[in-house]
């Protein structure tokens, strides 16, 4: 029989799940800063599985994933345990926004892991958070989203050594591009590589996407996802699926707004390979001039397409990938 889980002040025994929270410290006002999480404890022993939401507080497909998955799953039929923590980012979150507008000094929490213990409020729950994961898991999923902003459409950063292939690979049939990881410090997967375990980033949707039944939809596409991990690493019963092939390479750039106006985007540009010079999008000045024809900057693939008409010079546009090879299995 497996052992009681501890983690920040949930406790669950085998076969159980509970909640509990990260504690980081208390606002103005007296509130609690902290940050929740479930523990689904199995009953046998395996890995531990950590999942984040919501990083970014602005996407919201990751905090709905986590809690779709933690209902189907029976802690009676789970080998290891499952900890999700459905929204990382709760300052952020509260007023659905990318960062904590409390904090001015280290807005995205995305860019400052490990974070600091005595250093500005986001570093301070970026290191709450950061110690209470290394601690504990074996392999981090963390969900983003285009937020406010765009739309990404199935699009995955990996960490380029072997577990961490396994890992990406592990998400299923939809996931087939595969995005090297490229900075070394910054995020909880970053962090996760320092430790040498495995982690992934899995970017789908945007505030754009959250219509009835499509936010849903997002979220089960991820929660299957979450659930053919699970089978991979013999967590529970099932056999995982796979893709038939992998296109391997890493993001290359994000396009930024060459020009402020009206953003109007080419509709079928979004997950195709697309060559240098194509149009992707179209800005317009509010007298009806076009003022920018944003074309690709090279051969790849847009996988993430800026949704928010306002667009401002130098704003996020089009996240843009190249492919280096496709693998098969
Ligand atoms: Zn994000």
């Amino acid at each position: 029989m497996k052992n009681e889980c501890v983690i920040g002040t949930a406790r669950a025994n085998a076969g159980e799940r509970a909640t509990g929270v990260i504690p980081v410290g208390r606002r103005s006002g007296g509130g609690a800063i902290e940050i929740p999480l479930i523990v689904v404890n199995g009953v046998e022993e395996g890995p531990l599985l950590w999942l984040d939401g919501a990083v970014h507080g602005d996407e919201p497909e990751g905090p709905l994933a986590v809690l779709r998955l933690v209902e189907r799953l029976d802690p009676a039929r789970l080998r290891g345990t499952v900890v999700g923590v459905p929204v990382v980012n709760v300052g952020a979150f509260e007023f659905s926004s990318r960062g904590n507008p409390a904090d001015l000094f280290t807005y995205d929490l995305n860019r400052i892991y490990p974070g600091r213990p005595d250093g500005h409020l986001t570093e301070r729950i970026a290191y709450a958070h950061y110690t209470t994961m290394v601690e504990h898991a074996d392999l981090e999923v963390a969900v983003h989203s285009g937020g406010a902003h765009s739309y990404l459409a199935y699009a995955m950063f990996y960490t380029a050594t072997p577990s961490g292939i396994e890992l990406a690979k592990a998400m299923g049939p939809r996931w087939d591009l595969l995005l090297r990881q490229t900075s070394e410090r910054g995020s909880p997967q970053a962090a996760m590589r320092q430790h040498g375990k495995p982690a992934i980033t899995v970017e789908l949707g945007g505030l754009c996407d959250t219509f009835p039944g499509r936010f849903q939809g997002n979220a089960d596409a991820l929660a299957e996802g979450f659930v053919n991990i699970l089978r991979h690493y013999k967590m529970i019963d099932g056999a995982a699926q796979y893709a038939e092939r992998w296109m391997l390479g890493y993001q290359k750039t994000v396009v930024l707004a060459p020009a402020s106006g009206l953003w109007v985007s080419e509709p079928s540009v979004l997950r195709r390979r697309v060559r240098q010079g194509e149009r992707l999008a179209t800005i317009y000045s509010l007298s009806g001039d076009v003022v920018a024809d944003v074309q690709a900057p090279f051969d790849g693939i847009p996988f993430g397409m800026r949704t928010n008409p306002s667009v401002q010079l130098g704003d996020w546009c089009v996240f843009y990938g190249v492919v280096e090879e496709e693998i098969t299995g």
